[in-house]
């Protein structure tokens, strides 16, 4: 098992390590100006707008953890509930060094939208462990795991708040988290989590579905601009199961992976790289730059000459410092927030075509949802009918976004907002302020 450990936000396990964090936003600082900015193109209520500007209620937590010396160290872990109007809380946990509460509340916004956006009946949610996962040894993770899942046991439950595997944390983790809290229920119930491993009730094709949904929205966009996939030249950063699964779907379908990289550097070949041949950071921890006849930096595969750009790593590295020198026409973020606001400003008057996280990676939580239903339902679907199904949904958000896009004339990631935003509004319209 391999425990990724970096600063920032990807859309699932990242492999990344933080740049220049110095001249960042928070997450929350850029999901609340999204939000703003979203919902100055729509006639909604500014009081629903108040109201999701803020969490419902952040769970802050002590994790003591007894370490394999004998000693007992004290971590803290948050589960931020943002919204619930259109069903259960829904979202990752991570284990990382810099999780904060903003960061889970802004992070668990953008959950909202994701659900939202892709019409999945779940709120948005996201929390995490401040803790170096790298640091501690399996048996250390997995009894942080289980007293971590103790102490978030009153607010999360299946129909309530389903966590899933984010940065830092990966099935095992979420197996743990299972069986902690069935064990105290005293009965098993698989769907308190997703994106377990299926032996024990998660779904086929969960690990790969964010990298999968970031390559269907891409073929989207290449065919919405006209461009052929066999003309297409793609920059991967991050090689983690979003990156990884991303470039050899590409790959496979015809596009022409030239960069691919991890903590370490990237991976450079103008001709394209047999992505398959490469392993993904779940195969073969950091090892992306020994495989390189050229090696690059991350900085540099971020500026690259190439059409698509699909930063699958961090948060926070398109900024107002490298936002001029981005080279690439579009580009599809698999991590969530990989561009500051002042860069999304910068990328939007050069034109560069910009599909943002809250579709592009939202394959993770929609099979996330089929899990759920397969759980609840007790009925395990084949891997066939997954792909089918995710497929179906991210074709009907992408005629949604674009319906929005045409319509209003705004960037896409206001018009996936847009669809977003209108939904959740109505749904609060409809069910009104209790008491
Ligand atoms: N952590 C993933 C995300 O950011 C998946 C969340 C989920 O499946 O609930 O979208």
């Amino acid at each position: 098992m391999t425990m990724a450990s970096t600063p920032g936000s990807a859309g699932e396990e990242s492999t990344e390590s933080a740049t220049d964090r110095t001249t960042s936003e928070s997450a929350l600082e850029t999901a609340r100006r999204q939000l703003h900015h979203a919902a100055e193109h729509l006639d909604i209520d500014p009081n629903v707008v108040e109201r999701l500007r803020h969490p419902k209620t952040v769970h802050e937590v002590t994790v003591p953890v007894e370490r394999d010396d004998g000693t007992v160290e004290v971590f803290t872990g948050y589960r931020a509930h943002h919204d619930s109007v259109r069903g259960p809380y829904k979202g990752g946990l991570r284990y990382h060094p810099e999780v904060t509460r903003d960061e889970c509340v802004g992070l668990g916004m953008w959950m909202t939208w994701k659900c939202a956006v892709m019409d999945l009946p779940f709120g948005g949610a996201k929390g995490g462990v401040a803790v170096d996962p790298k640091a501690l040894s399996a048996e250390e993770r997995e009894r942080l795991t289980r007293r971590f899942a103790q102490e978030l046991r009153d607010v999360i439950g299946p129909n309530r708040d389903i966590p899933a595997p984010d940065m830092g944390t990966d099935p095992q983790t979420m197996a743990w988290l299972m069986d902690a809290y069935s064990m105290q229920e005293g009965e098993t119930i698989p769907g308190v989590v997703t994106g377990k491993p299926p032996v024990v009730g998660g779904s086929e094709g969960r690990e790969e579905a964010p990298g999968r949904s970031v390559a269907i929205i891409t073929r989207e966009v290449c065919e919405y601009y006209d461009r052929p996939l066999e003309e297409t030249t793609v920059a991967v950063q991050g090689y983690g199961s979003v990156g990884a699964n991303a470039a050899r779907l590409l790959d496979d379908w015809g596009g022409t992976v030239v960069a691919i990289s991890d903590v370490n550097g990237a991976m450079y070949d103008p001709e394209g790289i047999d992505t398959a041949s490469v392993p993904s950071h779940d195969e073969e921890p950091e090892a992306v730059t020994t495989y390189a006849d050229t090696v690059i930096s991350n900085d540099e595969l971020l500026t690259l000459d190439v059409d698509v750009l699909v930063p699958a790593a961090l948060g926070n590295v398109i900024t107002e410092q490298n936002a001029d020198a981005i080279a690439a026409e579009f580009v599809v973020e698999g991590a969530n927030g990989p561009t500051t606001s002042a860069a999304d400003s910068i990328l939007a008057e050069r034109d560069i075509v910009v599909i943002p996280d809250i579709i592009a990676n939202a394959g993770g939580v929609t099979v996330s949802y089929f899990e759920w239903l397969q759980d609840i339902n007790r009925r395990a679907w084949s891997l066939e009918r997954v792909h089918d199904e995710l497929e179906t949904e991210m074709q009907a958000a992408w005629r949604a976004v674009r319906t929005e896009f045409e319509r209003r004339d705004v960037t896409w990631r206001d018009a996936a907002y847009i669809v977003a935003l209108s939904r959740i509004a109505e749904a609060h319209e409809t069910r009104g302020l209790w008491p």
